[in-house]
C-alpha cells in the first residue's frame, strides 16, 4: 500500500517556506532594482538575516525601492545607525523567569512556542533577542503546564514567538490536548504574521482542531499595510472565520510604511473584508538598528486623530506602546512624556 508516502508528504506551507529569499542580490533581480542601491544596504544583512517568502516578494512593486513591503524587509544602511535610546532589550524580556514563558499581565501567559519565522522584519525586536535560550520542548511544556496548574488567575494562553505557526499542525494540536486538561483556561489565542507571508499556512486542518477545542479559538494576524492583504490570504481568513476562530490584526506604526491614516484606514478595510477586525496599532519598540522606522508620538496620535475620522469606531485599531514593568499595554494617550 502507499501509505508510507502518504505520510511523508510536507505541507505546501513548509515547501513554500524552505524556497524563501535570503540574499540580498537575488532579491533586487527578483524586484529588478538597481543593483548599486542593493549592494549598499545589503551589508545590514550582517546585524539581522534577511528572510522573505516568495508570495510576499509577489506583492511588492517591481523597481522601487520605496516599496512599502520591500522597505519592511530590506536589509537597510541606517540600521548602522546608533540612536540614544534604542537598545539591544527595549523590553527588559531577556531576564524572564521561567524560559519559553512571559508573565507580564494577569490573566494571559506568553509562550515562546517558536523562535524562529517566515520573514524578517527588520524593526522587530527579536533582531537581537537569544532564541536558543527559549527552545520549547517536551520539558518546557511540562514547566508551562505546572505554571498553569499554580496559577488559578490564568485564563488564556498565548502562543507567540517567533511565530508560533512555524510549529506544525500535528504539533499544536497535541499541545492543545493538553491545554484542554486545565479546566482554568478560557481561551488560546496565536499571534502570527505566518499566513500574511505564506497563506496557506492556515490549513482547514488546523482550523478544524480549533473549532472542535473547548477552549475558545483566536488568531492575531500582524500586517501593517494594506498590499499585504491580497485575495489568497482573504479567502484563508474566510474559511477560518468560518470555523467560529476570532480573527484580528495587530500592526506597527512603521514610518515609510503605514504612517499615513488613508493606508492605515484602507488596511483596515481589507482586512474587515475577511472577517478581520483591528486590534493594536503599536508605537515601535525601541530596538537597536530600527531607529528610522521611529514615528513620533506627536505624529501618531494626529494619525489616530484622522483615522477616527475616517473609519467606523470599530475599525480604529487602539494605539499603545509597551513600557516596560506596566501591567497591560499603555494607551499613547494616557502616556505624558
Ligand atoms: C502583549 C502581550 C500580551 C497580550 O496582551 P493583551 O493586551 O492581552 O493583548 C501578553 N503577554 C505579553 C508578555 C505581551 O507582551
Ligand atoms: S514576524 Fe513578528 S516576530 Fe517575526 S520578525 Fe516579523 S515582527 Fe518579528
Amino acid at each position: 500500500m502507499s501509505e508510507t508516502t502518504t505520510i511523508s508528504v510536507r505541507p505546501e506551507w513548509q515547501l513554500e517556506l524552505a524556497k524563501a529569499i535570503r540574499s540580498p542580490a537575488e532579491l533586487g533581480t527578483a524586484l529588478n532594482l538597481p543593483a548599486d542601491w542593493v549592494a549598499r544596504h545589503s551589508t545590514a544583512r550582517e546585524l539581522f538575516p534577511l528572510m522573505v517568502t516568495r508570495h510576499f516578494v509577489n506583492l511588492m512593486q517591481p523597481g522601487d525601492p520605496d516599496d512599502p513591503l520591500l522597505r519592511q524587509v530590506m536589509p537597510h544602511a541606517d540600521e548602522f545607525i546608533d540612536a540614544p535610546g534604542f537598545v539591544t532589550d527595549p523590553l527588559a524580556e531577556q531576564t524572564n523567569q521561567q524560559p519559553a514563558l512571559l508573565h507580564k499581565y494577569r490573566s494571559r501567559v506568553l509562550v515562546i512556542l517558536r523562535g524562529g519565522c517566515a520573514i524578517n522584519c527588520r524593526y522587530c525586536f527579536r533582531r537581537h533577542f537569544p532564541y536558543a535560550d527559549h527552545h520549547f520542548g517536551r520539558q518546557q511544556r511540562s514547566q508551562l503546564l505546572d505554571y498553569l496548574r499554580s496559577d488559578s488567575s490564568i485564563n488564556e494562553v498565548i502562543l507567540s514567538g517567533g511565530d508560533p505557526l512555524l510549529a506544525t499542525d500535528a504539533q499544536l494540536a497535541s499541545l492543545l490536548t493538553d491545554l484542554e486538561q486545565l479546566p482554568q483556561l478560557k481561551r488560546v489565542r496565536i499571534h502570527s504574521r505566518l499566513p500574511v507571508v505564506l497563506p496557506e499556512r492556515l490549513t482547514d486542518a488546523l482550523a478544524r482542531r480549533l473549532h472542535e477545542s473547548p477552549l475558545q479559538a483566536l488568531l492575531v494576524l500582524h500586517a501593517n499595510h494594506p498590499h499585504e492583504v491580497d485575495h489568497k490570504l482573504q479567502k484563508a481568513l474566510k474559511r477560518w472565520a468560518g470555523y467560529d476562530i476570532t480573527l484580528l490584526n495587530q500592526s506597527v506604526l512603521l514610518k515609510g510604511i503605514n504612517d499615513n491614516a488613508e493606508v492605515l484606514a484602507q488596511l483596515n478595510e481589507v482586512l474587515f473584508e475577511a472577517r478581520v477586525l483591528p486590534y493594536y496599532l503599536h508605537q515601535l519598540d525601541k530596538v537597536k538598528g530600527a531607529s528610522h522606522f521611529a514615528v513620533t508620538d506627536a505624529e501618531a496620535l494626529q494619525i489616530a486623530e484622522q483615522l477616527r475620522v475616517l473609519l467606523p469606531g470599530f475599525l480604529v485599531p487602539r494605539l499603545v506602546r509597551e513600557v516596560a514593568g506596566e501591567p497591560s499595554k499603555t494607551p499613547l494617550e494616557l502616556i505624558t512624556d
